[in-house]
Protein backbone atom coordinates (compact mmCIF):
# COMPACT_ATOMS: atom_id res chain seq x y z
CA UNK A 1 0.00 0.00 0.00
CA UNK A 2 2.81 2.91 -1.16
CA UNK A 3 -0.54 5.54 -1.62
CA UNK A 4 -2.53 4.75 1.08
CA UNK A 5 -5.38 7.09 1.54
CA UNK A 6 -3.91 9.58 -1.71
CA UNK A 7 -6.00 10.71 -3.99
CA UNK A 8 -5.24 10.74 -7.28
CA UNK A 9 -6.64 12.10 -10.49
CA UNK A 10 -5.74 10.73 -14.17
CA UNK A 11 -6.39 11.85 -17.54
CA UNK A 12 -7.15 9.30 -19.73
CA UNK A 13 -8.40 6.84 -17.19
CA UNK A 14 -10.87 5.42 -19.44
CA UNK A 15 -8.44 2.58 -20.98
CA UNK A 16 -5.19 1.87 -21.87
CA UNK A 17 -2.10 3.12 -19.77
CA UNK A 18 -4.15 5.97 -18.14
CA UNK A 19 -6.59 3.19 -16.46
CA UNK A 20 -3.67 0.71 -16.11
CA UNK A 21 -1.85 3.51 -13.55
CA UNK A 22 -5.61 4.31 -12.30
CA UNK A 23 -6.57 0.83 -11.17
CA UNK A 24 -2.58 0.05 -10.28
CA UNK A 25 -3.01 3.62 -7.78
CA UNK A 26 -6.28 2.00 -6.58
CA UNK A 27 -4.76 -1.47 -5.57
CA UNK A 28 -2.12 1.01 -3.67
CA UNK A 29 -4.74 2.15 -1.76
CA UNK A 30 -5.42 5.67 -3.20
CA UNK A 31 -9.12 7.23 -4.43
CA UNK A 32 -8.89 8.51 -8.18
CA UNK A 33 -10.68 10.46 -10.56
CA UNK A 34 -10.70 9.27 -13.76
CA UNK A 35 -11.32 12.00 -16.88
CA UNK A 36 -11.85 11.59 -20.18
CA UNK A 37 -14.17 12.13 -22.64
CA UNK A 38 -16.44 8.72 -22.70
CA UNK A 39 -18.13 8.16 -19.71
CA UNK A 40 -19.03 4.48 -20.65
CA UNK A 41 -15.02 3.32 -20.34
CA UNK A 42 -14.84 5.73 -16.84
CA UNK A 43 -17.70 3.96 -15.34
CA UNK A 44 -16.44 0.95 -16.39
CA UNK A 45 -12.90 1.61 -14.72
CA UNK A 46 -14.54 3.16 -11.67
CA UNK A 47 -16.43 -0.28 -11.39
CA UNK A 48 -13.45 -2.35 -11.44
CA UNK A 49 -11.71 -0.06 -8.88
CA UNK A 50 -14.41 -0.60 -6.46
CA UNK A 51 -15.45 -4.14 -7.06
CA UNK A 52 -11.21 -5.22 -6.59
CA UNK A 53 -9.80 -2.55 -4.47
CA UNK A 54 -12.69 -1.61 -2.37
CA UNK A 55 -11.45 2.44 -2.87
CA UNK A 56 -13.12 5.28 -4.27
CA UNK A 57 -13.57 6.14 -7.51
CA UNK A 58 -15.40 8.90 -9.38
CA UNK A 59 -15.50 9.32 -13.27
CA UNK A 60 -15.64 12.57 -14.74
CA UNK A 61 -16.48 13.37 -18.71
CA UNK A 62 -14.06 16.06 -20.17
CA UNK A 63 -12.12 17.33 -22.78
CA UNK A 64 -8.48 18.07 -21.35
CA UNK A 65 -7.63 20.15 -23.94
CA UNK A 66 -10.74 22.76 -22.86
CA UNK A 67 -9.95 25.27 -20.13
CA UNK A 68 -13.56 25.43 -18.71
CA UNK A 69 -13.71 21.25 -18.62
CA UNK A 70 -10.37 21.09 -17.60
CA UNK A 71 -11.03 23.41 -14.25
CA UNK A 72 -14.32 21.67 -13.48
CA UNK A 73 -13.08 18.16 -13.38
CA UNK A 74 -9.92 19.27 -10.70
CA UNK A 75 -12.88 21.47 -9.22
CA UNK A 76 -15.43 18.66 -9.33
CA UNK A 77 -12.14 15.91 -7.75
CA UNK A 78 -11.42 18.83 -5.30
CA UNK A 79 -14.99 19.09 -3.85
CA UNK A 80 -15.62 15.67 -3.26
CA UNK A 81 -12.61 14.59 -1.36
CA UNK A 82 -11.07 17.90 -0.68
CA UNK A 83 -7.37 17.34 -2.12
CA UNK A 84 -5.29 15.94 -5.08
CA UNK A 85 -2.23 14.65 -3.92
CA UNK A 86 -1.34 12.78 -7.18
CA UNK A 87 -1.90 14.24 -10.81
CA UNK A 88 -1.50 11.86 -14.01
CA UNK A 89 -1.80 13.08 -16.98
CA UNK A 90 -2.24 10.19 -20.05
CA UNK A 91 -4.63 11.90 -22.20
CA UNK A 92 -3.46 11.76 -25.07
CA UNK A 93 -3.25 11.42 -29.05
CA UNK A 94 -1.29 10.86 -31.97
CA UNK A 95 -1.47 11.79 -35.21
CA UNK A 96 0.43 10.16 -38.45
CA UNK A 97 0.75 11.54 -41.82
CA UNK A 98 2.92 13.43 -44.02
CA UNK A 99 4.74 16.84 -42.93
CA UNK A 100 4.60 17.89 -46.32
CA UNK A 101 0.84 17.15 -46.27
CA UNK A 102 -0.58 17.69 -42.71
CA UNK A 103 -3.32 20.32 -42.33
CA UNK A 104 -2.98 22.94 -39.73
CA UNK A 105 -5.99 21.84 -38.11
CA UNK A 106 -4.74 18.47 -37.51
CA UNK A 107 -0.79 19.87 -36.24
CA UNK A 108 -3.12 22.25 -33.59
CA UNK A 109 -5.40 19.51 -32.56
CA UNK A 110 -2.51 16.94 -31.31
CA UNK A 111 -0.56 19.73 -29.80
CA UNK A 112 -4.04 21.10 -28.26
CA UNK A 113 -4.93 17.72 -26.49
CA UNK A 114 -1.48 16.50 -25.72
CA UNK A 115 0.38 19.75 -24.51
CA UNK A 116 -2.21 22.49 -23.88
CA UNK A 117 -4.73 19.78 -21.97
CA UNK A 118 -1.43 18.53 -19.89
CA UNK A 119 -0.29 22.47 -19.07
CA UNK A 120 -4.21 23.15 -17.98
CA UNK A 121 -4.03 19.92 -15.63
CA UNK A 122 -1.01 20.75 -14.23
CA UNK A 123 -1.95 24.50 -13.82
CA UNK A 124 -5.47 23.68 -12.06
CA UNK A 125 -4.49 20.56 -10.06
CA UNK A 126 -1.09 22.79 -9.09
CA UNK A 127 -2.77 25.85 -7.60
CA UNK A 128 -4.47 24.13 -5.41
CA UNK A 129 -1.36 21.66 -4.00
CA UNK A 130 0.59 25.08 -3.68
CA UNK A 131 -2.44 27.07 -1.72
CA UNK A 132 -2.89 23.89 -0.02
CA UNK A 133 0.85 24.05 1.05
CA UNK A 134 0.46 19.89 1.00
CA UNK A 135 3.15 19.26 -1.96
CA UNK A 136 1.84 16.78 -4.36
CA UNK A 137 3.07 14.79 -7.48
CA UNK A 138 2.48 15.24 -11.04
CA UNK A 139 2.95 12.49 -13.57
CA UNK A 140 3.26 13.37 -17.50
CA UNK A 141 3.15 11.00 -19.73
CA UNK A 142 5.41 11.74 -22.81
CA UNK A 143 7.38 9.13 -25.82
CA UNK A 144 9.87 7.83 -27.13
CA UNK A 145 9.37 10.57 -29.88
CA UNK A 146 10.22 13.17 -27.12
CA UNK A 147 13.91 11.67 -27.20
CA UNK A 148 14.35 10.08 -30.97
CA UNK A 149 12.72 10.88 -34.60
CA UNK A 150 10.06 8.83 -36.02
CA UNK A 151 8.81 10.25 -39.51
CA UNK A 152 5.27 11.26 -40.27
CA UNK A 153 4.99 12.20 -36.46
CA UNK A 154 5.47 15.89 -36.40
CA UNK A 155 3.06 17.07 -34.78
CA UNK A 156 3.39 14.28 -32.13
CA UNK A 157 6.51 14.61 -31.60
CA UNK A 158 6.11 18.20 -31.01
CA UNK A 159 3.49 17.67 -28.22
CA UNK A 160 5.34 15.29 -26.59
CA UNK A 161 8.40 17.20 -26.78
CA UNK A 162 6.54 20.14 -25.20
CA UNK A 163 5.21 18.28 -22.55
CA UNK A 164 9.04 16.32 -21.76
CA UNK A 165 10.50 20.27 -21.39
CA UNK A 166 6.99 21.48 -19.43
CA UNK A 167 7.89 18.48 -16.84
CA UNK A 168 11.37 20.08 -16.10
CA UNK A 169 10.14 23.74 -16.06
CA UNK A 170 7.21 23.23 -13.96
CA UNK A 171 9.91 20.91 -11.58
CA UNK A 172 12.05 23.50 -10.98
CA UNK A 173 9.37 26.24 -10.56
CA UNK A 174 7.55 24.10 -8.00
CA UNK A 175 10.12 22.11 -6.37
CA UNK A 176 10.01 24.82 -3.56
CA UNK A 177 6.28 23.72 -2.84
CA UNK A 178 7.14 19.84 -2.24
CA UNK A 179 6.21 19.39 -5.62
CA UNK A 180 7.68 16.90 -7.93
CA UNK A 181 7.23 17.03 -11.64
CA UNK A 182 8.63 13.83 -13.66
CA UNK A 183 7.17 12.38 -16.71
CA UNK A 184 7.35 8.79 -18.34
CA UNK A 185 8.29 8.30 -22.16
CA UNK A 186 6.79 5.20 -22.95
CA UNK A 187 7.61 2.88 -25.92
CA UNK A 188 5.34 1.25 -28.00
CA UNK A 189 2.57 -0.29 -25.19
CA UNK A 190 -0.18 -2.55 -26.63
CA UNK A 191 -3.08 -0.15 -26.80
CA UNK A 192 -5.88 1.14 -28.76
CA UNK A 193 -3.48 3.46 -30.68
CA UNK A 194 -1.02 1.04 -31.63
CA UNK A 195 -3.37 -1.52 -32.44
CA UNK A 196 -4.51 0.77 -34.70
CA UNK A 197 -1.99 1.49 -36.20
CA UNK A 198 -1.12 -2.22 -37.03
CA UNK A 199 -4.12 -2.51 -38.34
CA UNK A 200 -3.48 0.33 -40.64
CA UNK A 201 -0.79 -0.79 -41.45
CA UNK A 202 1.15 2.14 -40.07
CA UNK A 203 3.35 0.13 -37.56
CA UNK A 204 4.87 -2.92 -38.55
CA UNK A 205 4.90 -5.65 -35.49
CA UNK A 206 7.44 -8.05 -36.45
CA UNK A 207 9.98 -4.99 -37.30
CA UNK A 208 9.31 -3.22 -33.68
CA UNK A 209 10.00 -6.40 -31.56
CA UNK A 210 13.05 -6.97 -33.46
CA UNK A 211 13.84 -3.37 -32.20
CA UNK A 212 13.36 -4.18 -28.72
CA UNK A 213 16.15 -5.75 -26.64
CA UNK A 214 13.00 -6.90 -24.09
CA UNK A 215 11.95 -8.85 -27.26
CA UNK A 216 8.18 -7.81 -26.53
CA UNK A 217 5.89 -4.86 -26.85
CA UNK A 218 5.27 -3.62 -23.53
CA UNK A 219 1.53 -3.39 -22.07
CA UNK A 220 -0.17 -1.10 -20.30
CA UNK A 221 0.67 -2.57 -16.57
CA UNK A 222 3.98 -2.13 -17.69
CA UNK A 223 3.52 1.82 -16.98
CA UNK A 224 1.78 1.46 -13.81
CA UNK A 225 4.83 0.36 -11.95
CA UNK A 226 6.97 3.29 -12.89
CA UNK A 227 3.93 5.68 -12.37
CA UNK A 228 3.76 4.23 -8.57
CA UNK A 229 7.37 4.69 -7.60
CA UNK A 230 6.77 8.81 -9.03
CA UNK A 231 3.49 9.16 -7.42
CA UNK A 232 4.88 7.26 -3.67
CA UNK A 233 6.94 8.68 -1.28
CA UNK A 234 9.96 6.71 -2.93
CA UNK A 235 10.43 9.57 -4.89
CA UNK A 236 10.50 12.44 -2.72
CA UNK A 237 13.96 13.78 -4.56
CA UNK A 238 13.19 12.75 -7.67
CA UNK A 239 11.95 15.81 -9.79
CA UNK A 240 12.45 16.85 -13.77
CA UNK A 241 13.29 13.11 -14.46
CA UNK A 242 11.82 11.81 -17.66
CA UNK A 243 11.46 7.89 -16.87
CA UNK A 244 11.87 5.80 -20.17
CA UNK A 245 9.88 2.89 -20.01
CA UNK A 246 10.79 0.90 -23.50
CA UNK A 247 12.40 -1.97 -23.08
CA UNK A 248 15.64 -0.58 -23.95
CA UNK A 249 13.97 0.80 -27.70
CA UNK A 250 16.29 4.15 -27.08
CA UNK A 251 19.42 2.79 -25.77
CA UNK A 252 19.70 -0.18 -29.04
CA UNK A 253 22.52 1.42 -31.10
CA UNK A 254 22.79 -2.26 -32.34
CA UNK A 255 19.51 -2.73 -35.28
P1 LIG B 1 -5.55 5.13 -25.62
O1 LIG B 1 -6.13 5.62 -26.88
O2 LIG B 1 -5.76 3.72 -25.23
O3 LIG B 1 -6.05 6.04 -24.41
C1 LIG B 1 -6.04 7.42 -24.52
C2 LIG B 1 -6.89 8.00 -23.41
O4 LIG B 1 -6.88 9.44 -23.53
C3 LIG B 1 -8.33 7.57 -23.51
O5 LIG B 1 -8.89 7.38 -22.23
C4 LIG B 1 -8.99 8.75 -24.19
O6 LIG B 1 -10.36 8.81 -23.90
C5 LIG B 1 -8.22 9.90 -23.57
N1 LIG B 1 -8.32 11.13 -24.34
C6 LIG B 1 -7.93 11.34 -25.62
N2 LIG B 1 -8.23 12.60 -26.00
C7 LIG B 1 -8.82 13.18 -24.93
C8 LIG B 1 -9.37 14.46 -24.68
N3 LIG B 1 -9.37 15.43 -25.61
N4 LIG B 1 -9.90 14.71 -23.46
C9 LIG B 1 -9.92 13.76 -22.51
N5 LIG B 1 -9.41 12.55 -22.68
C10 LIG B 1 -8.88 12.24 -23.87
O7 LIG B 1 -4.01 5.46 -25.69
P2 LIG B 1 -2.75 5.07 -24.76
O8 LIG B 1 -3.20 4.49 -23.49
O9 LIG B 1 -1.81 4.34 -25.61
O10 LIG B 1 -2.15 6.52 -24.53
C11 LIG B 1 -2.07 7.12 -23.24
C12 LIG B 1 -0.94 8.14 -23.26
O11 LIG B 1 0.29 7.46 -23.47
C13 LIG B 1 -1.07 9.14 -24.42
O12 LIG B 1 -0.64 10.42 -23.97
C14 LIG B 1 -0.09 8.61 -25.44
O13 LIG B 1 0.40 9.62 -26.27
C15 LIG B 1 0.99 8.07 -24.53
N6 LIG B 1 1.86 7.11 -25.16
C16 LIG B 1 1.38 5.91 -25.65
C17 LIG B 1 2.24 5.01 -26.22
C18 LIG B 1 1.78 3.71 -26.77
O14 LIG B 1 2.60 3.01 -27.39
N7 LIG B 1 0.54 3.30 -26.57
C19 LIG B 1 3.68 5.28 -26.33
C20 LIG B 1 4.08 6.54 -25.77
C21 LIG B 1 3.20 7.41 -25.21
P3 LIG B 1 -11.46 9.42 -24.89
O15 LIG B 1 -11.01 9.20 -26.31
O16 LIG B 1 -12.68 8.68 -24.50
O17 LIG B 1 -11.53 10.87 -24.52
Amino acid sequence: MRLHNKVALVTGGGRGIGAAIARRFAQEGADVCLVSRTQAELEAQAEWITAHTGRRALPVVCDVSNPADAWRAVATAEERWGRIDILVNAAGISVAAPSADLSFDRWKACLNVNLDGTFLFCQAVGRGMIARGQGGKIINITSIVAHAGIPERATYAASKGGVRQLTQALAVEWAKYNIQVNAISPGFIMTEIVRDYIERGIHNPEKLVARIPAGRMGQPEDIAGPAVFLASSDSDYVTGTILIADGGFLANGYV
